[in-house]
């Protein structure tokens, strides 16, 4: 598979993992390794993800849903503009409804925003919320964390560790039917 389309656009990252998913995890954006491979976090970020985030919270690819909050790469791999994350939101909104899931994870700002119109991850992070209402009417919970990247140069380690704590639990609540929020 080429790594360009027809027109000499890097191609969309859509999404990978399963529809039926209660979870679905939001990032970033697709980075190189991404957009070779057509799938949202296999890059550095992704094997830190999968790692540190997924696997110690008892889940794997195939039991949740993987997106971002903009599909599209963004020119040397710059955190999204909001203009792109706004323009973006209406795949994101058609995902959540057809996936419906019972929580959405973000990584980083970007996602935060995408989901739930809100900033400041460093403050934000480890604390359920509700996500903004989604065209249906629906407003879904959304446990925001920090970006996979952030961690590998250093930062959040010990607040990341939290997260998957409380995370863990979430799945289990979620597992045994119990309403989050
Ligand atoms: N790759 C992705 O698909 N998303 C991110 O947020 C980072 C790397």
């Amino acid at each position: 598979m080429g790594t360009k389309t027809v027109d000499g656009q890097d191609p969309h990252v859509f999404a990978s993992g399963n529809i039926n998913a209660y979870i679905m995890f939001l990032g970033e954006a697709p980075g190189a390794e991404e957009v070779l491979q057509r799938i949202p976090l296999v890059g550095r970020a992704g094997k830190f993800f999968e790692a540190n985030i997924l696997l110690p919270a008892g889940l794997c690819r195939e039991r949740v849903y993987i997106t971002n909050s903009v599909l599209c790469r963004p020119n040397k791999n710059r955190t999204p503009f909001l203009g792109e994350i706004e323009e973006c939101r209406i795949h994101l909104d058609a995902q959540i409804l057809l996936v419906s899931p019972k929580l959405i994870v973000t990584l980083g700002n970007a996602p935060l925003y995408a989901a739930c119109e809100e900033d400041r991850i460093t403050q934000k992070h480890g604390v359920l919320r509700w996500s903004r209402e989604w065209s249906d009417g629906r407003k879904i919970p959304v446990f925001p964390m920090f970006h996979p990247a952030y961690c590998l140069r250093g930062s959040g380690l010990a607040e990341m560790k939290q997260d998957v704590e409380m995370l863990t639990d979430l799945v289990k609540k979620i597992t045994a039917g119990e309403v989050l929020l």
